[in-house]
């Protein structure tokens, strides 16, 4: 997603959809503002398809304009309902798009939590599976050296010893039989083990299929700030969450404001929209800063 300063002289307005990374416009003309200058605004209008009410919206608003009051340490923007500058949400296949990344995001959620359960399951079933195997080759090797003790008493046995032996080989009979049982056991397990790695591999490889999908959902600008001379208009595309959009605000107030975008990509101001953004920064600040001075030199 990018968000892009556009600043149009032109009277017409199109709605363009970039499905592309385009070479960011330099905000000509945005340094009006002056330190001392209070920018008022206003909310206009909420497409209905945002499902955002006005009473939902404002608050949302109003906190992304106090936290650069706050930043800066004045006011430098207001609400007014009938002299501020108007905010729009016009909804179109943006938002569209934002519903449909955080479906698939919520998705991939689901999918990898279900797959770290698998895969425990697996490691857990595994270890069991390893210590049964050692425990049985274990007993074979026993077992295999009982029998052959056994042969070599029967060889040397006279006749007296008979009645022990048959007892001692009965039992030894008895034992293989156990063990080709436990035996039987631990080919089912092995299977077992087979079908789930099978599963989580199916599982692994579903998440998967998801993703080509998500790269798909090119990048769109998510709010634009107009300005034609002193005449500004904010519009929000598109938003994800209460989250994404008051760095949206933010970042469409910081260009009411007169500031342009900023290299540092945690800074509200960098040009696209980033998970690395958290609030204000210093270089946001800074930026402010910098461009009233120069306002204040023209
Ligand atoms: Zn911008």
């Amino acid at each position: 997603m990018i968000l892009r300063l556009l600043l149009l002289l032109a009277a017409v307005l199109l709605w363009v959809f970039w499905p592309t990374a385009t070479p960011l416009k330099a905000p000509l003309g945005s340094k009006t503002a002056s330190c001392d200058q209070v920018i008022l605004w206003r909310l206009d209008s909420i497409d209905p398809a945002f499902g955002l009410s006005p009473e939902q919206a404002l608050p949302l608003i109003q906190n992304a304009a106090s936290r650069w009051n706050q930043a800066l340490g004045k006011e430098v923007l207001r609400y007014d309902p009938q002299q501020g500058f108007p905010i729009r949400f016009v909804f179109d296949a943006r938002q569209q798009q934002q519903l449909e990344q955080l479906m698939l995001e919520r998705n991939l959620h689901r999918y990898d939590d279900r797959i770290a359960d698998q895969q425990q399951d697996f490691e857990r079933q595994l270890a069991e599976f390893q210590q049964d195997k050692s425990a049985f080759e274990q007993k074979d090797q026993q077992l295999a050296a009982d029998i052959s003790l056994f042969n070599a008493k029967a060889q040397q046995a006279d006749p007296g010893a008979a009645a022990l032996l048959g007892r001692e080989q009965a039992e030894l009979l008895s034992r293989q039989k156990e063990h080709a049982l436990e035996a039987e056991q631990l080919d089912a397990l092995s299977e077992k083990l087979q079908d789930r790695q099978q599963q989580l591999n199916n599982t692994i490889a579903d998440r998967n299929a998801l993703i080509p999908q998500q790269q798909a959902s090119g990048l769109a600008e998510v709010g634009l700030l107009e300005q034609r001379g002193a005449n500004r208009t904010m519009t929000i595309f598109a938003y994800k969450d209460d989250h994404h959009l008051t760095l949206t605000l933010l970042h469409e107030f910081g260009h009411a404001l007169g500031i342009d975008h900023l290299a540092d990509n945690s800074s509200i101001m960098f040009s696209q929209l980033n998970g690395s953004q958290q609030d204000l920064t210093s270089a946001d600040i800074q930026a402010w800063r910098q461009q009233c001075v120069q306002a204040g030199q023209r």
